[in-house]
């Protein structure tokens, strides 16, 4: 068997060590060596404490125990992400981690619904989601998904603390073999015939060699961006933030969902965990000032702020390629779509999980590099039109940013989709990337577009029958969502932080 591969990664954000724990996880150490290059000078972003559920499989897959890393964390549960003012000024909706109406009949229920509504039901589609109503409740357990019963179709995502979690997982990385070198790295070198990076050097003047190289270098995209000249995609003109304050604040309601509030210039983020509350304003330069949105946000958060909101300053846009010669990057370094539906983590998670059945030998083989730039497309592709559509689809005109966004050109691919739902409530599906027709159902209903027609095949019941059932149905699911734990008690025994800390003292 050849040597191992040597794969140098720069950067110990969540990106880097999101990467290096795969790689030493699941790759067995006779097929890659890992090192990992960060500055603690530099730092990391740290924001970025609302995930999607495909994080638990991640976690899954390389063996990390769910309670000991929400502990680890201060993490709590997320069944879905709660909307408010997007569709229009005073409406709610949430997006719910599970189906809408019973788990045999997913792929029609909605079709269901608009009939009903034709028919003269005014009931929310929300009404039917057990993840939903979960959240309206403030309830959580964790779904036995074994069964096929109104209260097991849902998954859920976390909360959490994102410096806790990439230390969390340096902390496995390390115990597991990766190696990390404290530095700042300040000169690439290449090969002079192939342009591939051999080496990255360090301010101290170690140099750090390797056969493959991932950027985790945040924004700066130190490897992919400045080394390799790889392009940049703006899609700024449709995602038109470009900046966020964040701050903490005290503990507020441990409520088991994100809430994403539309407000004059953008939208403001409540995330709860279980020793704070996690607070942002997303907004565009175009339409605000840095003063004036800070004081909006201190204005706006519920409890008190914990410090001085921070500014972050981004693009929402991605390399033109994510793998150029003999580096892939990921994270920040590959791009950015803004964190309305939090999906950077995801992104690197897949862009991580991709790469690992494509890592090549010593040499790169363009077949995989393009494999890997092509599922990265779809990947980037797919959350830019469903972030988007938030935008497009609002009947708000009392602020510049909504008329502007009402009015805009969208990709046609997003076109298509909005059209082929107005018209007959079907949902373009597609293989590779998110989201689930689950996602898109919620924010074309949520903010307001109602199909024209539905499905022939809602037509097979009886009228009185199908409004009957849906009652009952509904009924079903807000009582067995009532009957459920509140999710603070949950994550109380469970995972709870503060218990296990109280525990420790008095033994
Ligand atoms: C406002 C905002 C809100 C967000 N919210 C969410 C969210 O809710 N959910 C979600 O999934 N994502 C969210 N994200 C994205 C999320 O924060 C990032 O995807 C995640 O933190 C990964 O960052 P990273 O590791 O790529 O980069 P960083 O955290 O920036 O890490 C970069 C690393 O590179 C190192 N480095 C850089 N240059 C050098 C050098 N020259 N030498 C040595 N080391 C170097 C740094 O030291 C650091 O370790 C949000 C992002 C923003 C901006």
């Amino acid at each position: 068997m050849s040597e191992p591969l040597d794969i140098v990664i720069l950067g110990g954000g969540t990106a880097g060590w999101m990467a290096a724990s795969a790689f030493v996880s699941l790759i067995p150490p006779s097929r890659c060596r890992v090192r990992l290059v960060e500055s603690e000078e530099i730092g990391i972003v740290g924001v970025g404490e609302a995930t999607f559920p495909e994080i638990k499989k991640f976690n899954d897959a390389i063996g990390i125990d769910e309670a000991e890393m929400m502990r680890a964390c201060k993490a709590a549960f997320k069944l879905g992400i709660e909307f408010v003012d997007w569709g229009f000024k005073g409406s709610r909706y949430i997006h719910p981690f599970g189906v809408h109406g019973p788990a045999n009949m997913a792929h029609i229920f909605h079709h269901l619904w608009v009939r009903a509504r034709q028919l003269g039901s005014s009931s929310d589609i929300e009404e039917y989601s057990f993840a939903a109503q979960a959240a309206r409740h403030g309830r959580f357990e964790l779904p036995d998904t074994h069964r096929q019963t109104v209260d097991s179709a849902y998954t859920y995502a976390y909360h959490f603390d994102a410096g806790l979690y990439s230390a969390y997982l340096r902390g496995l990385a390390e115990r597991r073999g990766v190696s990390r070198t404290e530095g700042k790295v300040q000169r690439v070198k290449q090969d002079s015939e192939t342009g591939d990076i051999r080496s990255l050097v360090l301010e101290s003047g170690e140099t750090i060699s390797g056969d493959f190289f991932i950027d985790c270098s945040g924004f700066r995209s130190l490897l992919l961006g400045e080394t390799l000249g790889a392009g940049w995609e703006d899609w700024s003109k449709w995602l038109v933030c470009d900046r966020a304050l964040a701050v903490a604040s005290e503990r507020d309601e441990l409520s088991p969902y994100t809430r994403s509030t539309a407000m004059e210039a953008g939208w403001r983020w409540r995330i709860p965990l279980q020793h704070r509350t996690g607070n942002g304003y997303v907004f565009s330069s175009r339409f605000i000032d840095e003063d004036e949105a800070a004081d909006s946000l201190l204005r706006s958060i519920e409890t008190k702020a914990l410090g001085e909101p921070r500014l972050l300053k981004f693009d929402s846009g991605r390399r033109v390629v994510n793998w150029k010669k003999n580096c892939v990057a990921v994270g920040l370094a590959s791009g950015f779509l803004e964190p309305l539906e939090s999906t950077s983590i995801y992104l690197i998670q897949i862009a991580v999980m991709q790469l690992i059945p494509l890592l090549p030998g010593k040499s790169v083989d363009p077949r995989l590099r393009d494999e890997f730039n092509r599922l990265m497309d779809l990947q980037y592709e797919r959350i830019r039109d469903f972030l988007i559509l938030h935008y497009k689809l609002t009947s708000r005109d009392d602020a510049e940013i909504w008329r502007y966004c009402a009015a805009m050109d969208v990709p046609e691919s997003l076109t298509r989709k909005i059209e082929l739902f107005r018209h007959s409530g079907i949902i373009e599906r597609y293989r590779e990337g998110l989201f689930t027709p689950i996602s898109w159902l919620s924010v074309f209903t949520g903010q307001g577009l109602i199909p024209e027609s539905y499905s022939p095949l809602a037509d097979s019941a009886q009228e009185e029958q199908l409004i009957a059932q849906m009652d009952e149905f509904r009924r079903d699911i807000r009582d067995r969502a009532e009957e459920m734990l509140p999710h603070d008690r949950f994550i109380d025994r469970y995972c709870g932080a503060q218990s296990v800390a109280a525990a420790d003292t008095q033994s």
